[in-house]
């Protein structure tokens, strides 16, 4: 008898399960909606040329491959923070946050799991919200938390459940920990207004919530880093000591560079000093120190201003296309006469459309016209282009009807 003959076998992940699923169907029409990572006109994954020119510079550099510090390369680290917080922020300007190379957004999730679990004194629950990104859950309860949930999202509106969000922020215990989407909602699309986050600050600051920001697509939602980052630098001018995750793999497509930042707003040098030696003590048990590649290639991009413009234009040109696609994909369900409101789709903002299609609807829709989903009727606008989105259109109108 093996020794791991008792072990049972667990289900797909229910977004990276889809592209296995999209992988094994021979259909030319076929579409992959499921996973979150950009694709250029022609369907194609994008290597941004700001990363393809800092690749080129940093090959004429020649660099060793010794190890990273535990808490990353010193020139992305505060390349990535000054990103996030803004070059005017006060908390940077005095040193007092503490920063540390990831891997990738859910590798920032991670380490502030196991920071928050071992050092926030005064909960150990964190709440998401409902729904959020699937791996929340998963990240956080294997940190070391307990996760409950708040309202966020009204099926009704298609949009935010405002009042339900406010209701339970003011219900939760006192010093609880909240998780909060910077930008871009994963799943929905669906983010608050700048004045509805100002009301979110004002509820979060009477009640000493502790404000846990997942930034995973700074650029994506608006195509501009600075607008997209409000909440977070609303917060800290607000005097929140956050906690952010930064994710370099949505606005710079390094996603499988593993490329982000994990970062805790202290209140001065000496105690981020504090703060900086211990997340060094949770770190290295879990992964000793970061990959070198793809922080050398997101510093290079920060830090040369030609790069930078570069960068910012292709951020810009992804977000343009996403946003076009959304117009055409609202106009050709409303031309198709598909019965519903449409409107959420041009509404929604990001790498997502949370279309509305129930789980039987997208079952239907992989079965009969090859075009693959998450159940919960999210899809990825980069999926969508020219020359798949008036079948992927006509397929959802006949799936609706
Ligand atoms: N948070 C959210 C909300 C996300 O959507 C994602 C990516 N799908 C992540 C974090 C982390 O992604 P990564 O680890 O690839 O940066």
């Amino acid at each position: 008898l093996s020794v791991w003959s008792a072990v049972p076998a667990g289900p797909p992940d229910p977004i990276l399960g889809v592209t296995e699923a999209w992988k094994a169907d021979k259909d030319p029409r076929k579409i992959n909606l499921g996973v979150g990572a950009y694709r250029d006109e022609n369907g194609k994954p994008y290597v941004l040329n700001a990363v393809k020119k800092a690749e080129e510079l940093l090959v004429q550099q020649n660099p060793d491959k010794e190890y990273l510090p535990i808490t990353g390369l010193p020139e992305f680290t505060q390349a990535a923070a000054k990103l996030a917080y803004g070059e005017d922020s006060t908390p940077l300007k005095e040193s007092s946050i503490a920063v540390a190379q990831s891997i990738s957004g859910t590798g920032a999730l991670r380490i502030g799991g196991a920071f928050l679990a071992r050092f926030y004194p005064h909960s150990k629950t964190i709440y998401l919200p409902t729904p959020s990104w699937g791996n929340h859950t998963p990240v956080f309860r294997d940190s070391g938390l307990e996760v409950k949930n708040y309202r966020y999202f009204d099926k009704k509106t298609v949009g935010l459940d405002f009042e339900g969000l406010k209701e339970d922020l003011k219900n939760m215990p006192e010093k609880s920990i909240v998780l909060l989407h910077a930008c871009a909602h994963n799943p929905t699309g669906v983010d608050p207004t700048p004045e509805q986050w100002k009301e979110i600050s004002d509820i979060v600051k009477e009640k000493s919530l502790f404000p846990f920001f997942d930034m995973a697509y700074q650029g994506f939602a608006s195509g501009s880093t600075s607008r997209d980052a409000f909440a977070v630098r609303h917060f800290v001018s607000e005097g929140h000591q956050i906690a952010l995750s930064q994710s370099f793999a949505k606005n710079m497509g390094l996603y499988g560079e593993r490329v982000g930042l994990f970062s805790l707003i202290t209140a001065n040098p000496e105690e981020r000093a504090r703060v900086d030696s211990q997340l060094k003590i949770v770190i290295r048990p879990m992964y000793s120190n970061p990959p070198l590649h793809g922080a050398r290639i997101a510093s290079t991009i920060l830090r040369n201003q030609d790069l930078y413009g570069l960068w910012e234009s292709e951020v810009k040109h992804m977000a343009g296309r996403i946003i076009d696609m959304r117009h055409r994909l609202r106009d050709n369900l409303v031309n198709l006469n598909t019965p519903g409101d449409w409107s959420h789709i041009t509404r929604q903002i990001g790498m997502f459309s949370f279309t509305g299609l129930t789980t039987p609807q997208t079952k239907a829709l992989a079965e009969k016209a090859h075009i693959y989903m998450t159940a919960d009727g999210r899809i990825s606008m980069a999926g969508l282009n020219a020359s798949n989105i008036d079948y992927f259109s006509e397929s959802v109108s006949k799936a609706v009807k």
